[in-house]
This record gives structure tokens, sequence and C-alpha cells, in this order.
């Protein structure tokens, strides 16, 4: 019997755990289905490039057939062990625009404003670059700058300033439009995940409870009360109790699963699964957003970018070397160094696209691999209008939800993507990259506009945002209320990616944190 039981060990959960068990008289138990995050491919930055295309530490989902993808299956990547997704992402740290958390309040979540989540932001921050009015120092979160120089990220800057792209240095700041370096979730060289700053320094507690391997397949209910959980673990089924609260931080895939394995969520897609209605609520699933992007990579002879030869072996070799003597240089970079956040119409009142580029060729989330070195860059839709649906395959907890991200549903998508698709271009081709610049690992012809549209649609996937599975709000299809609480449910709360109403303009890494931060605070003052 436990206080509270945490679902999920990621960038919600890992936080949520962390900050109930800081009160040492209150029983904690954490519960994730993968397994302890020891692994150095998680620990060394650019283990990323060899955990994102296989199953280790990643669950690594396929969506059903993207009827506006030439009916391709995508892929979804999520992190499986402790710290989540973190422990497996790019590690950029990024918030996104103030106007998105003013766009939740709007919708009917009080205390969602920008000006509400930003101390939230600042409490989890500790910002090597220190504090000022949007940035904190003394957070669990390690925000670094980048200690790898590959001069490749510098040239895309001189690339976009060459095409009079506005530069920014930091895009948590005052502004959030420009070209610049990411900022990264490291420190001294090394993944700096939810569980690193959170749950690794507190393991010792004696009320925390980490149990990992431990899969949660179903909420224990009396009438609309949930008052524990069962998980299995090697084979077995245990129930664990929770005297106060269950809060699930699963993602944007599990945590609307484990509802409706549990007979929370639309009665037709319950009922199909043979799984009785314990509580009708018709938005557990829907509103699934995410960030719709393309990638372009080019060849290059430059041994100044990334690659498979034999030089490049070597130089592999030799950052190894320096990342074990002084925790600098290639290991350290998250391939994707450089970024953008731009408007593709002056007119607009905030940036509508993101580029992410990346110092290797990159194809198909780095399931496809070539020979020889090269370049990419990718664009993604900020505010993708399009919205898709988790579900069930199976009423087997065991077996992987169902995903439809919905890509490209919606003409205004396309639209952005097609003028995003340009912007980037239009970088790529300027006289900075001509030194790098070798063939299209695809030939667009990027003149013909049906051309890039089939290139679109041909290749564009995640950019591994998924939200809002969960939403936050007041209405019919809202899942959670604005303290996170399930709507007619009692002792059960969400915290993590999926309770977003609508996807912020960013990455959702520093975000789903903020909402474990804002979260526990809520928790707590309630247990008050
Ligand atoms: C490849 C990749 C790259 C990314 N790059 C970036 C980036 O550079 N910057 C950025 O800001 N964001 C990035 N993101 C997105 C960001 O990491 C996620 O949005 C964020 O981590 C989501 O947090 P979460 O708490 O909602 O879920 P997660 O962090 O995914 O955590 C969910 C946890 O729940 C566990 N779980 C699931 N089901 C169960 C169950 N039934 N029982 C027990 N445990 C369960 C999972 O194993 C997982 O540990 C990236 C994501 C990926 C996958």
């Amino acid at each position: 019997m436990f206080d509270y039981i945490v679902v999920g060990s990621g960038s919600g959960g890992s936080v949520i755990a962390s900050r109930l068990s800081e009160d040492p008289a209150v029983k904690v138990c954490l519960l994730e289905a993968g397994g302890p995050d020891k692994s150095i491919l998680i620990h060394a930055p650019i283990g990323v490039a060899a955990i994102l295309p296989r199953k280790f530490f990643n669950w690594g989902f396929d969506t059903v057939p993207q009827k506006h993808l030439k009916g391709r299956k995508g892929y979804q990547p999520r992190g499986k062990t402790l710290g989540g997704s973190s422990s497996i992402n790019a590690m950029l740290y990024v918030r996104g625009h103030k106007s998105d958390y003013d766009d939740w309040a709007a919708l009917g979540n009080p205390g969602w404003s920008y000006d509400d989540v930003l101390p939230y932001f600042k409490k989890a921050e500790n910002n090597e670059r220190g504090a000022d009015d949007y940035h904190g120092t003394g957070g669990p979160l390690n925000v670094a700058d980048l200690r790898s120089g590959t001069p490749v990220s510098d040239v895309f800057t001189d690339a976009a300033m060459q095409v009079q792209l506005p530069t920014n240095m930091d895009f948590n700041g005052e502004e959030q439009e420009g070209v610049g370096p990411y900022q990264t979730t490291q420190k001294n060289g090394e993944r700096w995940s939810a569980a690193k700053g959170y749950l690794t320094p507190n393991l010792n507690r004696p009320n925390l409870h980490v149990i990992t391997n431990a899969l949660a397949t179903k909420l224990l209910m009396e009438g609309k009360k949930v008052v524990g959980l069962t998980y299995t673990q090697k084979g077995q089924t245990h129930d664990v109790k929770a005297s106060k609260e269950v809060i699930l931080c699963g993602g944007a895939f599990a945590s609307p699963q484990l509802l409706l394995l549990s007979g929370i969520g639309p009665g037709e897609e319950l009922a199909k699964h043979g799984i009785e209605v314990v509580h009708e609520l018709p938005g557990v699933g829907a509103n699934l957003q995410d960030h719709i992007d393309y990638v372009t990579a080019y060849k290059s002879s430059s041994r100044e970018t990334m690659g498979i030869s034999l030089g490049g072996g070597i130089d592999l070799m030799k950052g190894i070397m320096e990342w074990r003597k002084q925790r600098t240089g290639i290991i350290t970079s998250p391939l994707a160094e450089r970024g953008a956040f731009l408007k593709t119409d002056p007119s607009l009142d905030r940036p509508d696209i993101q580029l992410h580029f990346v110092i290797g060729p990159l194809d198909d989330h780095a399931r496809k691999t070539h020979l020889g070195h090269g370049y990419s860059c990718h664009v993604c839709v900020l505010r993708p209008k399009s919205r898709g649906t988790v579900g069930l395959q199976s009423a087997d907890p065991s077996a992987a939800p169902m995903i439809d991200p919905n890509f490209l549903a919606e003409q205004e998508d396309l639209d952005t993507l097609l003028k995003g698709f340009k912007v980037m271009q239009k970088v790529l081709d300027a006289p900075a990259f001509d030194h790098y610049r070798g063939k299209p690992l695809y030939e667009v012809d990027t003149s013909s506009d049906e051309a890039i549209i089939d290139a679109l649609r041909s290749r564009s996937d995640t950019v591994y945002h998924p939200v809002g599975t969960c939403k936050m709000g007041t209405d019919p299809m809202a899942v959670v209320d604005p303290e996170l609480k399930v709507h007619g449910i009692e002792g059960l709360r969400i915290a993590d990616a999926s309770i977003m109403p609508t996807l912020i303009g960013g990455n959702t890494n520093a975000p789903t944190v903020m909402i474990g931060e804002k979260g526990a605070d809520m928790i707590k003052a309630s247990a008050a």
C-alpha cells in the first residue's frame, strides 16, 4: 500500500515521483515497463543514432497506414527505460512559443498561461548560461550549450544569414524566431534525462519504491474511484494499492491505452474489444497531434560531416577517446546541432515551421543507411490542424496501441509543409554550402510544386512529438481538468504529454517536465 502510484518514469513521471517523495512521510511507488537506464548508448549523447532505429530501450511502434502519405506506415519511437523518451531523445531544450500556453489558458485551462507556466520551466532548469528573466538555475534539469563544434553546423547558420534569415542565440528567451544553436539537456557531455535529473539522485529515498520491467495492465476500481492497479513483471501478475492517487505518465500512447484497458473511454471503442464500460469518456485517445516532418539529405565528400567510411570510423574512434578523457567532441553531439523557428509568411504572429539541421545524412529515422558522408535538414509544421487517434489493437495489455496520426489530413498542413520545404531549400541552396554539397539522397524537382508534394507524401513522418490524447479542458472531449484530474473518476490524474490540449510550437520534453512540476505542486496542494 502506497500513498501514490506513478505509472511511467518518463519526462512527466520522473518529475512527479521525485517531487512527491520529497516528503519522507509520503510513500510513492513508480512503475516502469522498461528496465534500468544503465547503457552507455543512453548516456553518450551520440548513442541516440543507435537507439532511434532499433528496439533497444525503445517501443518502436508503427502507425496504421497513412492515407495521405501514400498508405505508408509511420514510425513512432518511444523510450522504454527509466527516463522514458527523455532517455532516447535528441536532447534539444526547447519550450515552444509563449503564445502556445496562452492558447491553452484561452481554451478553458486557467493557470496554464505563459506567465503561469514560466516559473515551472525555471524551477525545473539549471541553465549553465545562468539565470535571467526566462531561465532558472539550481533545478534538476541541466541545460547546456553544445560541446561539439561540428563545422558544418556553422555553415548552416552562415547559409541562413546569406538568405537574410534572422539569427537567435536563445529560442527560449524573449523571442523564439530565428536561426541558431540548440541548447541541450546534457551535463558534462552526457545526456541529462528526466531520470538522471530527478530520479537517480533520489533512488535511495526509503519512501520511493521504483519497480522496473513492470507493465501496468489495468486500474483497480471501486465504483468510479481508482484504488490501485495491476501490473505484470516476469510473467507474474501483481496488484499494488494507492491510498491517495494514481498518476498516469505513460505518454501520449500508453496513457490512453491504459484508460481504455480499464474501461474508461469511448463506449464504441471499448465494445469493439469486449471491455466493459466503467466510465464513458469520449475524448480518450482522440485529439492526437504530432509534428509532420520532412528531411532533405545531401551526400558530401567532406569529413567535416558525419558518415559511414573508413575515415569516419577513425574520426569516431578518436571521438570516443576524446569523450572518455574530457567529455567533449563528436560523441556529445545531439546530431541536430542547429535549428530555426521561422514564419512562412511575414504577416504571421509567430513561427509556423521549425528546422533541425543534422550533421549526417538521415534517411527514414536512420533505418536506412548509406555509405559515405553527408548532412540533412528537417522541416516540420509547428501547429498542424490534422487530428489523429490512439485506440486498441487488442484487449491484451501487452499488444501495441493502435496509432493513427492522420498526418496531412488537413490541406492547410500540406500547404505549410510545402512553404516550409521551400524556405529550407533556400537555406540549403545558399553559397555557404557549395563546398559541402554533393548529390541529394533523393532527387526532387524543386521548381515544381507537384514534384515537391509527391516527395512530401512519399517521405514525411513524425519528428517525435505526439501529444493531446488525454487532453486537458472542460469541454465534452476533455479527459482531464485543469488540475489534471480525470473527469468523472476519483483518485486519478494524468501528467505527461498526452494532456496538452494543443501541440506546442517546439520540442516537447521541457514542456512535459514543466507539466510534471506543475502537476506535482497541484497534487501536494490537494493533499495538504
Ligand atoms: C527519438 C525521439 C527524439 C526526441 N527528441 C526530442 C528533443 O530533442 N527535444 C525534446 O524536447 N523532445 C524530444 N522528443 C520528445 C520528448 O522526449 C517527449 O515528448 C517526452 O519525453 C514525452 O514525455 P512523457 O512523459 O509524455 O512520455 P515518455 O517520456 O515517453 O514516458 C513514458 C514512460 O512510460 C512507460 N510506460 C508506458 N506504458 C507503461 C505501462 N503500461 N506500465 C509502465 N510503464 C509504462 C514508458 O516505458 C516510458 O518510460 C523526442 C522523442 C523521441 C522518441
